[in-house]
């Protein structure tokens, strides 16, 4: 039995695991390890932080769901690859390691948050990832809003301002989760401080959701500020303290700063290493190869997208890059030549509090459809993701 090996279980590794045990069952054997106990479905942690959706509606155990699909799984964060020997070395959580070897290797270990060096961004601001980033941002709001009760002048206005950096559409869907939160279910038993609230979102460049067509970045610049969010472009920070963003012309005070300001690559090492960006983020060929035995893809890859630049970093392409893998892999163990992968992306759906926008290759729409819409297909895309 071939032995494959996925690093990472977001959504590039578990679908792939997912698709491989189906495909290949009887002649190989497919275990994924993760870090973490549960896969998360990313898309609706901003569901999860707005206090409409539970932990558990938007995650599922990697144990349930290799269970169902037919895969072994291990929880282990993947240190280093030794590629002479094939072998991967992993740490458990109780510090033990272990080298898990493999035929075929896959590696999807996603992104973390990209700080571009500004001083102080890294520890005076607060990530929003995971599921447990979720939780600690309820516990603050909590808190602020705690203080703000007895706090008076300049200091309860501080507290209760908050302000998230990234314009991207993370960094606004973010927002406007905090501000249903806070609205809804923090500020629930001191109605008279939700009036209070102000929030503002900070984006380096001079538009909004770069990368978009201009009429959803001018839209949803207006959808901000009909709903009350002051929106701040073109504002760099030079350098960030406890509750306080210094740019070149003026200093934010708030209760909170959220950083939703990009990503870089979770780092695997590889002895000898694989080809990689300036920026560290793995160089795939265009059939998902990092080298002999090893593929890769998701946001710690860069593979390119049918316009000739780098394809972006989002679940779609993730899951897209995911189907394209799981059928190189097939073809490798049976000595067929292998197939490029183009990935584009096919539309977007982006929230904005109570509308939202429809993005296809065509058209776009802002509608309050978009909220409906993409509940039903984050749904299915989450039913392909885990079985559930
Ligand atoms: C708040 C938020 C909202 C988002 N909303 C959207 C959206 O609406 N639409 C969209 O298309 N995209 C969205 N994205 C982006 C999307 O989540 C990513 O593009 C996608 O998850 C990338 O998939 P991946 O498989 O590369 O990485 P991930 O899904 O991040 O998975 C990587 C996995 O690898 C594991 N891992 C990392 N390092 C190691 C290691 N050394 N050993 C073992 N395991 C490791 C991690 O625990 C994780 O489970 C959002 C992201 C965030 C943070």
């Amino acid at each position: 039995m071939k032995r494959i090996v996925i690093a990472g279980g977001g959504f590039v590794g578990l679908r792939v695991a997912r698709l491989l045990a189906k495909r290949l069952a009887g002649s190989a054997h497919v275990i994924l390890i993760d870090r973490q106990e549960r896969f998360v479905f990313s898309p609706w942690l901003v569901d999860g932080l707005a206090g409409e959706m539970e932990s558990d509606q938007y995650s599922e155990p990697y144990e349930t769901a290799a269970k169902r699909g037919g895969f072994a799984f291990i929880r282990a964060e993947v240190k280093a690859i030794d590629r002479h020997a094939k072998v991967a070395d992993v740490t458990k959580p109780d510090g033990s390691h272990e080298a898990v070897g493999y035929d075929v290797l896959v590696v999807c270990p996603g992104a973390r948050p990209a700080y571009y060096g500004i001083e102080g961004a890294e520890q005076a601001t607060r990530p929003f990832k995971t599921m447990a980033h979720v939780t600690e941002l309820h516990e603050q709001l909590r808190e602020l809003i705690h203080q703000a009760r007895t706090a008076t002048g300049e200091e309860r206005k501080k507290l209760l301002h908050l302000m998230v950096i990234g314009g991207g559409p993370t960094g606004i869907e973010t927002v406007f989760a905090m501000k249903t939160y806070l609205e809804c279910h923090a500020c629930s038993e001191a109605p008279a401080l939700a009036k209070e609230l102000r929030f503002t979102l900070i984006e380096g460049s001079p538009n909004l959701l770069n990368g978009f067509r201009p009429s959803i970045s001018a839209g949803a610049l207006r959808e901000l500020e009909r709903q009350g969010i002051e929106v701040k472009t073109s504002m760099r920070a030079k350098s960030i303290s406890q509750g306080r963003i210094t740019t070149e012309s003026e200093t934010l005070s708030g209760g909170l700063i959220l950083w939703c300001g990009g990503v870089q690559p979770n780092d695997v090492s590889f002895t000898p290493d694989v080809s990689r960006d300036p920026k560290n983020t793995l160089k795939a060929d265009q059939a998902l190869g990092l080298g002999q035995d090893i593929f890769g893809g998701g946001d710690a890859v860069i593979c390119l997208g049918a316009n000739g630049k780098p394809a972006a970093r989002t679940a779609q392409i993730a899951m897209l890059e995911a189907e394209a893998l799981a059928a190189n892999v097939v073809r490798y163990l049976k000595g067929q030549p292998l197939k490029p992968c183009y990935p584009a992306l096919k539309g977007s759906l982006i929230t904005l509090g109570d509308t939202g926008f429809i993005d296809t290759p065509w058209f776009a729409i802002k509608t309050k459809l978009t909220i409906p819409f993409r509940r039903w297909f984050y749904r299915f895309r989450f039913f392909q993701m885990t079985g559930r």
